[in-house]
């Protein structure tokens, strides 16, 4: 099996290689990929800082034509890397091509921000003096990704730093590093200039340490969980350096008496098991007021019935597998957990069994949750939800913001009163309204407050506030 290299200055290199493999079939090895050591780190940075000073000064068109570049091949190569993803991390086929296509929407949108990035000019208070206000790039951007959006969140992290002009340090997460080295390939062969960007794949205690230590690397956005995210950040201050993070959530759903029951079925089970609940905008608390409560848990669970787990290159399946043997077990225990906390198994709970073997559970549903029970508490990150019993709309909204997370908040209302109330009073980055908590457009900003973020805001032109840094300069006329 011939081995995909990291990327380091332009040069494709490593020989010491693991096994990719495939969640719905064990068996089957999607690839072997290089691990980079620390020193292959310490080189990607010394490459990226010593490519610093071209690209940034680099002209628009040239990013902007290496950037539709790569969005047209990602775009016409969709299905291939849509499969390529489906059999690394196991989401469905579906959902895997239309992630895939969101990359190529992400590196599209961004070719065009190189040509909009603007400054201002204004007057100073001082007489015969002109003020200018311009972005610069921030300089090497060390990027850490997760394994739940193989290729969207490398495309959305990586879009924004090359097209604001700074040079990249690329580490995706061990479970992904198909999708990863697949769009490097497309980006490098795009014209990217060597060192630009550099791809080192390998273990976060080794290759990502290495890069939070490097006092080279200018800035670091990161998604993953809440312990990384600390590491990065303690680092970051270390070393007074930029750092943006994406982690948990424990977004809640609002079922209100008066909703569509309709749409608010589909929305909680979209939220809830849809890429098998490994979305951290994942809807893992449904709180549900008492009116409608005994007829929404009927209706979820008939809808669950439904639900196919299986392969996620089957067709008609709507449930992929779980991404590896820890996250099982991590999922596993939190059905435990839950079972002696006094929750109710509502429905599921059990592995699955299919032709290939995988790591297959069932989506889980607890009802008779409160609140305060770790599985409403602690991010489970699977195919496990329970149902919070409220009395009212202001008790739904209290036990909805009661969580250190902050990411996406959901309802599901006919009212425009509590609709708006909600907007207004849900802690979240973001809030949705008779739709999933999981699902975002790619041109607006992403992100989240309390415990799930830090820094500005991903993706949109606000990505601009993470990828460049301000200038104020002052000229006598
Ligand atoms: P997840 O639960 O999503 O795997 P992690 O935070 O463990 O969350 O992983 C997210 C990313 O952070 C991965 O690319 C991982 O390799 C990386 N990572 C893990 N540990 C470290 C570390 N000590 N320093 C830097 N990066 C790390």
């Amino acid at each position: 099996m011939t081995i995909h290299q990291n990327l380091i200055a332009g040069e494709w290199v490593g020989s010491d290689a693991i096994k990719n493999i495939n969640p719905s079939n064990t068996n089957d090895v999607v690839g072997e990929y290089a691990r980079a050591s620390a020193d292959d780190a310490k080189a990607a940075i010394a490459a990226a800082k010593a490519a610093f000073p071209g690209w940034s000064r680099s002209g628009i068109l040239e990013r902007h034509a290496i950037l539709k570049k790569t969005a047209d091949e990602i775009l016409a190569r969709k299905d291939e890397l849509g499969t390529l993803l489906a059999r690394e991390e196991g989401k469905t086929l579906p959902e895997a091509i239309g992630e895939t296509i969101r990359a190529a929407q992400i590196f599209e949108f961004f070719a065009g921000e190189t040509l909009r990035l603007a400054g201002e000019v204004i007057p100073s208070v001082r007489p015969n003096i002109g003020v200018e206000i311009t972005r610069e790039a921030v300089g090497v951007v060390g990027i850490i990704t997760p394994w739940n959006f193989p290729i969207a969140i490398p495309a959305w992290k990586i879009a924004p730093a090359l097209a604001y002009g700074n040079t990249v340090v690329f580490k995706p997460a061990e479970l992904v590093p198909g999708c990863a080295w697949a769009i490097v390939d497309i980006l490098h062969r795009a014209g990217l200039p060597k060192g630009v960007l550099n791809l080192v794949m390998g273990k976060g205690s080794v290759v990502g340490q290495a890069m939070l230590e490097s006092p080279d690397v200018a800035a670091i956005t990161f998604t993953g969980s809440t312990g990384t995210g600390k590491r990065v950040a303690a680092a970051s201050i270390e070393h007074n350096r930029k750092f943006q993070l994406e982690m948990g959530g424990k977004n809640p759903f609002v079922v209100l008496d008066d909703a569509d029951l309709t749409v608010a079925v589909e929305a909680a089970a979209n939220s809830g098991f849809f890429s098998t609940g490994q979305r951290c905008t994942a809807s893992s608390r449904l709180i549900v007021t008492e009116g409608i409560h005994d007829r929404f848990v009927a209706a979820l669970t008939e809808k669950l019935k439904t639900l196919v787990v299986d392969d996620a290159l089957k067709a008609g399946t709507h449930i992929g597998p779980v991404v590896d043997a820890g996250q099982l077990k991590q999922d596993t225990d939190y059905i435990e957990i839950g079972k002696g906390e006094g929750a109710k198994l509502a429905f599921g709970g059990d592995l699955v069994k299919r032709d290939n073997p995988g790591f297959y559970l069932q989506p889980t549903l607890f009802t008779e949750a409160t609140n305060a029970m770790r599985i409403s508490r602690e991010e489970i990150f699977g195919p496990v939800v329970s149902v919070i019993r409220v009395k009212d709309y202001d008790e739904a909204l209290a036990t909805a913001n009661d969580t250190p997370f902050g990411l996406s908040s959901g309802i599901a209302t006919t009212s425009l009163k509590h609709a708006t109330h909600f907007k207004r009073n849900a802690e979240a980055g973001m809030v949705m309204v008779n739709l999933p908590t999981a699902g975002v457009d790619f041109h607006v900003p992403f992100g989240g407050r309390k415990g799930s973020s830090y820094g500005p805001r991903e993706q949109g032109k606000y990505a601009n506030e993470f990828y460049t840094t301000v200038k104020t300069a002052y000229t006598l006329a």
